[in-house]
């Protein structure tokens, strides 16, 4: 339920202790008309509840006697609770995989729920992500290693090249710039942008990043 910063305050006296009180920074997904989706609070598991502090906003407190149950899906943290004579769904987000876990566990042992098993797909996600950057970096040693060329920003290795100075692009965006100095030099620069030099240029064809040879 929504409540006033004063009761908000009251219980948030009613902690288990500082090492003891389990907190998460959430994101509000689903619930109370109160608040947008994907506004941020902080989450704190206190004695009689849970309660969601929202800066400048009404808080949210839920009772554990009103939380019938507990899951979780992917970031998200689903309680079906029992207010004001209405079954209904309350979702939040906790991005860090080990803190939702954490959430889970103490809030299911508080509502008395038991215990049930749980998968967090973020916590997959990020086994992914890590895999496969230890693949790109393999494939960047390689790389160096068989004296292959890449573009620095990009890593690709789809490149050409040119003796051009600067892309039409660039050479719009150092005009833009330099005009904002001088209008004059502003003029200049874009012609600068379009004169060839002797020197050659490696184009990515990925990202369209241009550095000497
Ligand atoms: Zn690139």
């Amino acid at each position: 339920m929504i409540i006033d910063k004063e009761r908000f305050n009251e219980l948030k006296k009613d902690t288990f202790g500082i090492f003891n009180t389990v907190s998460a920074l959430a994101r509000f997904e689903f619930g109370y008309s109160e608040f947008k989706h994907g506004e941020s609070f902080n989450l704190t598991l206190v004695k009689g509840g849970v309660l969601g502090d929202f800066i400048f906003k009404p808080k949210i407190y839920i009772s554990y006697n009103d939380i019938k149950d507990v899951s979780i899906e992917g970031e998200k943290l689903i309680l079906k609770i029992f207010e004001e004579d209405k079954l209904k769904d309350i979702v939040f987000k906790i991005e860090k995989s080990d803190i939702l876990e954490k959430v889970y566990l103490v809030l299911r042992q508080h509502c008395n729920l038991g215990y049930k098993e749980y998968s967090i797909e973020a916590k997959v996600n990020e086994e992914v992500k890590v895999s496969k950057r230890k693949e790109e970096k393999e494939r960047i040693k390689n790389l160096k290693k068989e004296k292959i060329p890449y573009c620095p920003k990009c890593k690709s290795t789809q490149l050409t090249n040119t003796n051009k100075k600067l892309s039409a692009g660039r050479a719009v965006g150092g005009a833009a710039l330099l005009s904002v100095l001088n209008p004059v030099a502003g003029i200049a620069g874009g012609v600068v942008g379009a004169v060839t030099s002797k020197k050659r240029y490696n184009v990515c064809m990925n990202c369209g990043h241009k550095w000497k040879v």
